[in-house]
């Protein structure tokens, strides 16, 4: 069985899109709109992962780097005006707050409050990816390089070395140590690796994340650097 499961792995035409491809987070409600914001921009080539509440919104963008968020306002829990005021200053992600307030005074307050663009629902999609794409051609071309210990992690050209020596990793266990990396140190869930770094049709049963983890812990070499927490998860470990 588990085998098989290597074997399918090997095969599956995964790691779509090019390398440097933007991640974007999309924060809707809405299921159906989410769900047709998700195909549009993954259409577009763009990484893309969505959230149905700001809660969950907080917690992805402190988990994980973003390049660009598109946010609706009118959110259960936590809403938009919110987020938008805790990644007030920072360069990094954009944000494009999508709205069915439209009026001006919320324009105005969202680019007020650090959104890079506003757009009003109803909205043609070809213009949601055209701004998205306008965002992504002024991205920052250097996003971060974090250093752990022996271990450096190049988001930007997922690449990964360890005591100088490149580690080859396979997108999906890049995608597991940036997460670990994000973590700094916290544990991360069998469960949250396999919703952020597989897709929506990854099987929860399967043993998929277990098998990359000790892939990438084979390739990382020694002294191990991600623990298994029973009961909890992974962490990056023994760094300073
Ligand atoms: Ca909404």
């Amino acid at each position: 069985m588990r085998g098989v499961e290597i074997v399918a792995i090997h095969n599956a035409p995964m790691d779509p899109g090019p390398p440097e491809a933007l991640r974007i987070l999309v924060v809707e409600d809405d299921r159906a709109l989410r769900a047709v914001l998700v195909s549009a921009t993954e259409a577009a080539g763009y990484e893309v992962v969505a959230v149905g509440d700001g809660l969950a919104a907080a917690r992805e963008l402190r988990a994980r780097p973003y390049d660009v968020v598109l946010l609706d306002i009118g959110l259960p829990v936590v809403d938009g005006w919110h987020i938008l005021g805790e990644l007030e200053g920072r360069r990094i992600p954009s944000v494009i707050v999508i709205s069915a307030r439209g009026e001006e005074r919320d324009k105005v307050r969202a680019l007020d409050l650090g959104a890079d663009d506003y757009l009003g629902k109803p909205f043609a999609f070809t213009e949601l990816v055209a701004r998205v794409q306008a965002l992504a051609r002024r991205a920052p071309a250097a996003p971060p390089v974090v250093t752990r210990g022996d271990l450096v992690v190049d988001r930007a050209r997922r690449r990964a070395t360890r005591s100088g020596r490149p580690v080859a990793l396979t997108r999906k266990e890049f995608g597991v140590l940036e997460m670990l990396v994000a973590a700094d140190g916290g544990v991360v869930s069998a469960e949250e690796l396999l919703e952020h770094v597989w897709d929506a049709n990854a099987d929860p049963f399967s043993n998929t994340v277990s098998v990359t983890i000790s892939r990438l812990r084979r390739k990382l070499g020694s002294p191990a650097l991600v623990e298994t927490v029973v009961g909890s998860g992974y962490r990056l470990c023994g760094q300073p």
